[in-house]
């Protein structure tokens, strides 16, 4: 996807595009790649893929919400920073926690940071189980794109989220259909899943908004053995 025509997608999806978000984009796509040589952040290196696949897969997200009504979002696995980052940088107004089970990712983030000038992240290096144990219902958003199995990962996030705010996960194909136990134990309900395909090279992406109804027990997440052992 050449800049241009990310551009086009960008502002068909109703995000406003400034040669300053770009700007910053860019840098983040050099250090994405300088830093890549030295640790494992992406299997995608070329640039019309990192646009593509990467930046403006992260804005799909905007299809089940409106980001500028978000005080606080959780990025869960963000890796080498999506979606938590792309939406940052075209959000500047939330507050941003970005999680992850691996410091170098955490450290590459840290860089990011810095380097674009974002104010108002913090990054944490924590399994999101753990995390999920002592920070309860904090969030508007917590989001989680290509990380565990939707019901694995319902089970990390639904704590987080405030009552009646959003867990939004971004995953490939949709599996979401053997959710509804895990979705009822965890008070929560399945609003819509929307599905469509990345423009150019068609692949295949699921964006699952679930809402949260009521408090979490306080007997989820489990400890990840348990959770392994018997998924909800
Ligand atoms: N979200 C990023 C993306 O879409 O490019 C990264 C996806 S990568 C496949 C999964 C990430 O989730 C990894 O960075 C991994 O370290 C992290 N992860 C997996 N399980 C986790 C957990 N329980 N708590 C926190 N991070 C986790």
């Amino acid at each position: 996807m050449d800049i241009d025509l990310f551009i086009n997608e960008v502002q068909k999806l109703g995000i406003e595009v400034s040669n300053d978000k770009l700007q910053k984009l860019e840098k983040y796509y050099e250090l994405l790649v300088l830093w890549n040589e030295k640790m494992n952040l992406t299997a995608i290196t070329d640039k019309k893929m990192v646009y593509l696949k990467h930046f403006y897969d992260s804005l799909t997200l905007t299809k089940v919400i409106d980001m500028t009504e978000i005080d606080n979002l959780c990025d869960i696995g963000t890796g080498a920073g999506f979606p938590g980052i792309v939406l940052k940088i075209f959000y500047p107004n939330i507050n941003l926690t970005l999680v992850d089970a691996l410091n170098k990712r955490i450290i590459f983030l840290n860089e990011v940071i810095k380097e674009l000038e974002l104010e108002n992240v913090e990054t944490l290096h924590v399994r999101a189980e753990e995390y999920a144990k002592n920070v309860r219902e904090k969030f508007d958003v917590v989001t989680a794109r290509a990380v565990s199995s939707f019901n694995t990962l319902l089970e990390y996030s639904i704590p987080l989220v405030k009552d009646g705010k959003y867990f939004i996960a971004m995953r490939g194909s949709d599996d979401t259909d053997n959710s509804l136990n895990a979705l009822n134990l965890l008070n929560s309900k399945k609003i819509k899943a929307e599905c469509f395909k990345l423009p150019i090279e068609k692949s295949d992406r699921t964006i699952v908004l679930v809402q949260k109804i009521g408090k979490t027990n306080l007997k989820y997440p489990r400890k990840f053995s348990e959770i392994k052992k018997n998924p909800l």
